[in-house]
């Protein structure tokens, strides 16, 4: 590790950091030196455990990110000892459906999450970022459906499309004053989101016959992108979206 990716002293907010790539975000982080938050709704055990083994400190707030409520108080906890770093919005939730069929619910469950809740919590984080003039690197998860259209998962496709355009415009308001906006795309990782996938031997083949590494990805795979772009190595990176998926957009 060079001190271009050393983030000894710095303190990192993960959403949805109990299980998949929020998970092995946080471990990544935790691994270059950053102090983690992880913020979400379920418990953090296994998370705490990975990240005690690397000697960073850890500590959680607990949150359901469905709604704006928690935003203030997600703030508030996150900064005491000391300000947030690095902000990675990581949880996201998917509802499977025909586009004919889809239900308002299934729509709004998604957006509410992935999109509402993703600008308004980089919102609540940048305001104090700009307001002391440190900066900060803010990093979304976005997806393969930031760039294509997918099939059957309308609200995820939107608000994956749509956070896409929201990285570059929170780059273009935010890059003068320090803050680094820039997304991950991970391709087809081995996760709670794509159990269905997976247990689905038809559309399991489909997607392994179409990724050129020639395996699903696993979290860990992740975790050096986000040490990159929470990083100084990655101080003039703006508004990007870095594709981690196997080759996947390559096809
Ligand atoms: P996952 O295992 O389902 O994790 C999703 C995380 O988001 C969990 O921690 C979940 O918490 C949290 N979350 C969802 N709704 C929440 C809410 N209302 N309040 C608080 N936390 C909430 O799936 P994952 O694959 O690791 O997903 C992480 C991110 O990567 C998501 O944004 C997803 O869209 C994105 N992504 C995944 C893939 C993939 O192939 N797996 C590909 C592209 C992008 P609970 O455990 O409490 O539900």
């Amino acid at each position: 590790m060079t001190h271009l990716f050393d983030l000894t002293g710095r303190k990192a907010v993960v959403t949805g950091a109990n299980t998949g790539l929020g998970r092995g975000i946080a471990v990544a982080l935790a691994e270059a030196g950053a102090e983690i938050v992880a913020v979400g709704r379920s418990d953090m055990g296994e998370t705490k455990e990975a990240v005690a083994a690397t000697g960073a400190r850890f500590r959680t707030v607990a949150a359901d990110l469905s709604s704006l409520e928690p935003v203030p108080r997600i703030v508030a906890e996150a900064s005491e000892g000391g300000r947030v770093d690095i902000l990675v919005n990581n949880a996201g939730t998917i509802r499977r459906g025909a586009a004919v069929d889809f239900t308002e619910a299934d729509w709004d469950a998604v957006l509410d999450v992935n999109l509402k809740g993703v600008f308004f919590l980089s919102q609540a984080f940048a305001r104090p970022m700009l307001a002391d003039g440190a900066g900060g690197k803010i990093i979304h998860i976005a997806s393969m459906m930031s760039f294509q259209g997918g099939i059957r998962i309308a609200s995820y496709t939107a608000s994956k499309s749509g956070l896409a355009g929201l990285t570059r415009l929170m780059a273009n308001e935010w890059s003068g004053h320090g803050i680094n906006v820039n997304a991950i795309a991970p391709g087809y990782f081995a996760t709670n989101n794509t159990a269905p996938l997976r247990a689905d031997p038809e559309r399991n083949g489909q997607i392994l016959a179409r990724i050129p590494a020639g395996r699903w990805g696993e979290p860990r795979d992740l975790g050096g992108a986000a040490v990159f772009l929470a990083s100084p190595a990655a101080d003039y990176v703006h508004g990007i979206l870095l594709p981690v998926d196997g080759g996947w957009l390559a096809r």
